[in-house]
């Protein structure tokens, strides 16, 4: 796989385990955005001649590709945005003020991205409502148990991460989202870091909204996809306004095309679209169980190999899906990221747009080791002697 990814011929030497904030482009990909530029570059939804057609054919044909990826009933409850954290604030801007009234409640876990907590915090200061976090597990996992107390008849929107992003922690929304709808909520799903590890099927997962980023699946920067169910989409106002969104404008008034197009005004980003869609392909040419064999592989060999160090401190589970975050007593998170830098590996050290979970663990930041498919066992094994390493540089030998 990792002969796929030209990165790795540019960088020989590299570990790079920081796939959690974005991931290597293989050739295809790469291939998909040339095709684009070089052979059918024009704008979509707009022309009148015939490059322009078959243009806009395919990157509706796309739009269907994510559709049937997602398991997404129609090809119209697919909204091409920027990315999680685009697809993310839509859904707050448009939905919120339109679902949420004073006094209700919004429900997150602390161990949300910033992307899936701040858009929610804002609404509820917006529109008097009251934010609710849900506590972590000590692992600073989201805690399922946690959450299905929090819901009340007054919770009006559940929003989660499929996988958190510090820990790789798994969270069983299905069935949070029965408890939830029960009390007519709707359930907001973040899955920017589960579809690089998982199969997504959002009708059985319950989502009513689900978003994730095309640069963290093997795709371009730039893109990323909102679902979310028909009927709700389609009763949403657009919160951006301008070309191709309309059905027709006058001095006095506007009204708007159909879903999804409502929401992708002006020029949308047709070769980032192009690209997802090799991405898409790529990703679904896998075997989920030996992905999901070898990134367990990776984590338990990391997560032991972490644990013969003295000071080592480790986050989330052994079930975390392609995530290790550690700290090691005595040695602030960025010192220990550029001593692993100058080693060649390179980790993400900070509090990883996460900050209520941080409160929570007690630190400040973490390091973060994050997988994906090209990771290979020696990259674990560079990584554990460079830890060895640092501690030696920092602590000295005790
Ligand atoms: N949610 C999670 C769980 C994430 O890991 C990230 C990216 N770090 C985001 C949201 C935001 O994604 P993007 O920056 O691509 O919008």
């Amino acid at each position: 796989m990792r002969e796929q990814f030209p990165f790795f011929a540019a960088h020989p030497d590299l570990v790079y385990l920081d796939s959690a904030a974005t991931s290597q482009k293989p050739q295809v990909v790469l291939n998909a955005l040339q095709d684009y530029y070089v052979n059918e570059n024009a704008n979509v939804h707009r022309g009148l001649y015939r490059l322009a057609f078959a243009t806009t054919e395919r990157y509706e044909a796309i739009r269907q590709q994510v559709a049937a990826f997602l398991n997404a009933a129609q090809a119209e409850e697919i909204v091409f945005t920027r990315g999680t954290t685009d697809s993310l604030n839509l859904v707050a801007q448009s939905f919120g003020p339109q679902t949420v009234r004073a006094g209700d409640e919004i429900l997150v876990s602390a161990a949300e991205h910033h992307s899936n907590f701040i858009p929610w915090q804002q609404l509820a200061v917006r529109v008097g409502a009251k934010f609710v976090v849900a506590p972590v597990t000590a692992t600073g996992d989201t805690d399922p148990a946690a959450v299905a107390k929090l819901i009340t008849p007054r919770t009006r929107i559940l929003a989660l991460a499929q996988v958190t992003n510090v820990t790789g922690g798994l969270v069983p929304v299905r069935q949070l989202a029965d408890l939830v709808h029960a009390v007519g909520g709707v359930v907001v799903v973040d899955g920017a870091q589960s579809v690089p590890h998982m199969p997504v099927d959002v009708q059985a997962l319950g989502a009513d909204f689900f978003a994730f980023s095309g640069h963290k699946v093997y795709g371009p920067t730039g893109i990323g996809v909102l679902y979310g169910r028909l009927p709700l989409l389609d009763a949403m106002p657009p919160v951006q306004f301008g070309g191709e969104m309309i059905d027709e404008v006058t001095d006095v008034r506007s009204t708007w095309a159909p879903v999804p197009l409502k929401f992708e005004a002006g020029t949308p980003n047709i070769a980032g679209v192009y690209g997802l869609s090799a991405a898409l392909t790529f990703l679904q040419a896998q075997d989920w169980s030996t992905v999901r064999a070898r990134e367990f592989q990776l984590v338990t060999a990391l997560r032991t190999g972490l644990t013969q160090i003295p000071g080592v401190q480790l986050y989330g589970t052994a079930n975390s899906l392609g995530i290790v975050s550690f700290t090691l007593t005595g040695v602030h998170p960025h010192d220990l990221a550029t001593f692993l830098d100058e080693q060649a590996v390179a980790v993400r050290a900070g509090h990883h747009c996460a900050q209520p979970l941080m409160a929570r663990l007690g630190v400040p930041a973490t390091v973060r080791a994050s997988f994906a498919g090209y990771n290979t066992p020696a990259d674990v094994a560079r990584l554990v002697a460079a830890v060895a390493e640092a501690r030696g540089y920092f602590l000295g030998t005790d």
